[in-house]
């Protein structure tokens, strides 16, 4: 184990102790993080990184905590967090530059007031630009990689630029799972102001009518099968609002499970098996969890990651 004395040597930015996880999650759940870490800049992010990398400790990236689910025994490790120290949005030339722990909104804010098209429609998705270029998030037909040009990660202790070809994007996948993220840049077409931010207010619309919003989730818990939906899947199953504890099936749209206050991971880990269990038994079809699993069993990844 590294002592909070190790940490210190090599890093800057802030630090907390056995920090409960559940509050940087949108679903509100998730025991404690041995510790918690907000770098305070990409240099910061760098040195810890390679001497966690060096001396074997386990860390995780965090972003907003919205395609997690995270266990009630929490991680073993360190949780680094970079919304503090890499949270920058900038042009350089004609491309635009957006940091790790930039949020998604304030990305396509950006993109739209320097009359950027092509991202209006990724305003809605709560997470940060690392998180969003990790899982290939996406709505609406776009992509956050439509027009990415590369990215800058930490890749084991070697600083790299992958380029758009390299980084196997498809249906909310790439090959960074692994990396650290620390920038994306951006080639966009030009669009007109006042209609982008039409579009993203018809998009941001769309969205809270068909979305559970006023109560705690990560989103669409499993990946839409191939020509099918993972929501009519539960539908037809006979799962919507089906409850366990405090953890709920959304009456609202299937896919999405909600937190009506004191939900544990354990709940929502029930509903997701019965999900699972009761589709396949329907139809034949595995539903693939889109939420990543964080200090669940490796076994537990395996059955239910597909
Ligand atoms: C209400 C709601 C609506 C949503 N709608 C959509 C949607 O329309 N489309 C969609 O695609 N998703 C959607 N999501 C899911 C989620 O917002 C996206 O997957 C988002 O991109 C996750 O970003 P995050 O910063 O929260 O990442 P997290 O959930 O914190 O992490 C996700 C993964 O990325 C990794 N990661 C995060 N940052 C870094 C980094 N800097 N370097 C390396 N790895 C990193 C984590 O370790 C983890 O494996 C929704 C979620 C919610 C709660």
């Amino acid at each position: 184990m590294i002592s909070l004395d190790d940490i210190k040597r090599v890093f800057r930015g802030h630090i907390a102790l056995n920090e409960p996880l559940a509050k940087y999650t949108s679903m509100r759940v998730g025991g404690p993080a041995d510790y918690y870490l907000e770098p305070a800049d990409k240099e910061d992010v760098i040195a810890i990184v390679k001497y966690f990398r060096s001396s074997g400790f386990p860390f995780l990236m965090l972003g907003r905590g919205s395609n997690l689910l995270i266990s009630d025994e929490g991680f073993r490790g360190a949780v680094i967090n970079l919304e503090e120290g890499l949270a920058n949005v900038s042009l350089n030339g004609d491309l635009v530059i957006a940091e790790a722990g930039a949020k998604m909104t304030k990305f396509v804010d950006f993109c739209v007031q320097h009359e950027f098209a092509g991202v209006e429609m990724l305003a809605g998705i709560p997470g940060t630009m690392g998180g969003a270029v990790v899982m290939n998030a996406g709505a609406h037909g776009g992509e956050v990689s439509n027009y990415l040009v590369d990215v800058e990660v930490l890749r084991g202790s070697e600083l790299q630029r992958v380029s758009k070809e390299h980084a196997g994007f498809s249906y909310r996948r790439s090959k960074f799972e692994g990396d650290v993220v620390l920038s994306a840049s951006f080639k966009l077409p030009k669009g007109d102001k006042n209609e982008l931010m039409k579009k993203r207010s018809e998009y941001l619309h769309q969205r809270n009518m068909a979305q559970p919003t006023n109560m705690p989730n990560s989103g669409s818990m499993f990946k839409n099968p191939q020509g099918n939906y993972a929501a009519k899947l539960i539908e037809q199953a006979g799962l919507k609002g089906k409850r366990v504890g405090d953890a709920q099936i959304s009456e609202k749209h299937a896919n999405f499970i909600i937190n009506h206050g004191n939900a544990k991971a354990s709940d929502v880990m029930t509903l997701i098996d019965l999900a699972q269990r009761t589709v396949y038994q329907n139809t034949g079809l595995q539903l693939e969890l889109e939420v990543k699993l964080v200090g669940f069993q490796e076994e537990m990844n395996e059955k239910h990651n597909g």
